[in-house]
């Protein structure tokens, strides 16, 4: 039986197991293979959301594990290290426990068919004191360190306006950048944080609502830098207008024209040596493929470490390796590269499935092509912003507003019916209906 292994089970690579898991894992057809280091599956574009409070992971990731029993494919955890073409197959780091103890060795896994979907990391541009100083929104992990973070200073600060007005000293303590102020800056105003700069001022309007005393937006300043002239460059001069005029009436800062070239434990350095200070810090400015790619046994890269990929999305020197979303290279037919988007991913997983389908059964592959159906921004509940593309708007269209607002939430019910159909995603809509009644409206914990 052949063996096809996807690793990474992001906004593709996690589509595509349950496709090919439904096609000919449950038809004992072939054996399908799903890799990744985490446990749960949660859809990136949730991140922000995952990060202010505003969206639960426990509630809203999926298990791999049970998601590849209920969809006809099997799951193993782990961290693609390496592979080997001649042999065909990947090697796996070891899995070890929080105090470093060995859980499972080093593996490998042989693959008669292999596809690569481990998706792509922030892009810091080797910037001084980024790694060691801001918060990355790429994983899990981070948004929930960042949510952390988040709620400590929100402590702090209420802490603090208590002891203005009871006057007790404290031996040490840690202090605001700035008395009686939360800072937090955001590099990079593309969507990831154009969205998050408005999502933090929805997040401390409930935080004062559960107890963190008087928060208004006097009491955050969000500063969100960007290094080129606009904010959200792939969108159009209106709804670019839109936006600004949105997070300028929340109270952000917006700086264009504005590069970091430093990054300290409080503050960011701009290229004319102005220190933005900040109690928090984000990088959300650009992507690269991660560093592993260069371990692919010569599967060609570009200079982001995304592997080339031919428009059948096969990897340039080797058929049986397929690249899809954030990690693989192609260029659409103007030029332009796929963009790293969700629904780049989908498009690609789609077109992958097939093609996996069509080398089984000899058949020819058919070419990807893109199609942008356009961009939207969520900002909280203030605002949704961007527009449509395509044949049934006939070009471009701009929308705002709740349309735009439920089209935006439509690209995520789009990927959970991708992997768990019809049935249960609107079962999933209404549990979400639910938990806004018996829930807080925010996580808290
Ligand atoms: C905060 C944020 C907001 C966004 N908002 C939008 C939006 O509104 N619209 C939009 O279109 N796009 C948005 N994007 C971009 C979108 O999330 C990505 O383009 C999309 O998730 C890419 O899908 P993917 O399958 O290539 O990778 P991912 O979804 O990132 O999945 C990669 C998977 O690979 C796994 N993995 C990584 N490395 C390894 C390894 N070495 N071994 C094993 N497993 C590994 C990861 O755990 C993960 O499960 C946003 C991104 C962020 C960060």
């Amino acid at each position: 039986m052949q063996k096809i292994v996807i690793v990474g089970g992001g906004a593709g690579g996690l589509e595509l197991a349950t496709f090919l898991g439904h096609k000919l894992g449950r038809k004992k057809k072939a054996e399908v293979i799903l890799v990744d280091r985490n446990q749960t599956h949660l859809w990136k574009p949730l991140l922000h959301e995952v990060a202010t409070g505003s969206l639960d992971d426990g509630v809203e990731a999926v298990s791999y594990r049970a998601h590849a029993r209920n969809h006809g494919f099997l799951f193993q955890q782990g961290y693609i290290t390496g592979l080997s073409r001649t042999e065909k197959s990947i090697t796996l780091a070891p899995i070890t426990d929080e105090r470093g103890k060995l859980l499972v060795a080093e593996r490998k896994i042989n693959y008669d068919i292999l596809v690569l979907s481990i998706g792509s990391k922030s892009n810091d541009f080797n910037t001084k004191g980024v790694s060691e100083n801001c918060i990355f929104l790429d994983s899990p992990d981070q948004a929930l360190y960042f949510q952390k973070r988040m709620i400590q200073l929100f402590l702090k600060f209420a802490e603090d306006n208590n002891q203005a007005t009871n006057d007790v000293a404290v031996a040490e303590k840690i202090e605001l950048v700035e008395p009686n102020k939360i800072n937090i800056a955001i590099v990079g105003a593309g969507a990831t944080g154009v969205e998050l700069s408005a999502e933090l001022y929805n997040a401390a309007q409930y935080l004062s609502d559960y107890g963190f005393g008087k928060i208004d937006n006097s009491c955050l300043k969000v500063t969100l830098i960007e290094a080129g002239n606009k904010i959200l460059p792939a969108l159009s001069d209106r709804i670019i207008n839109a936006a600004h005029k949105e997070l300028n009436a929340l109270g952000v800062d917006v700086r264009t024209n504005t590069r970091i070239v430093e990054a300290t434990a409080n503050s960011l350095i701009t290229n004319e040596g102005e220190e933005i200070k900040a109690d928090l810090m984000v990088w959300a400015a650009g992507i690269r493929a991660s560093d592993v790619t260069k371990q692919f046994d010569g599967l060609e890269i570009n200079r982001i470490n995304q592997l080339q990929v031919t428009d059948t999305l096969q990897t340039t020197l080797d058929d049986h390796i397929f690249a899809i979303g954030d990690c693989a290279a192609l260029l659409q037919k103007d030029g332009k590269p796929v963009p790293p988007r969700a629904q780049a991913a989908h498009q690609m997983a789609t077109t992958c499935g097939k093609n996996i389908l069509a080398l089984l059964e000899n058949r020819p592959l058919k070419a990807f092509t893109y199609y942008d159906h356009g961009s939207l921004v969520s900002l909280s509940r203030f605002s949704t912003v961007g527009n449509l593309m395509g044949n049934l708007v006939r070009g471009s269209m701009t929308i705002e507003g709740h349309i735009a607002h439920f089209i935006y939430v439509s690209l995520y019910r789009m990927h959970q019916v991708a992997l768990h159909g019809c049935f249960k995603t609107a079962l999933f809509v209404l549990v979400g209906r639910l938990n806004r009644f018996i829930r807080p409206l925010m996580k808290l914990h």
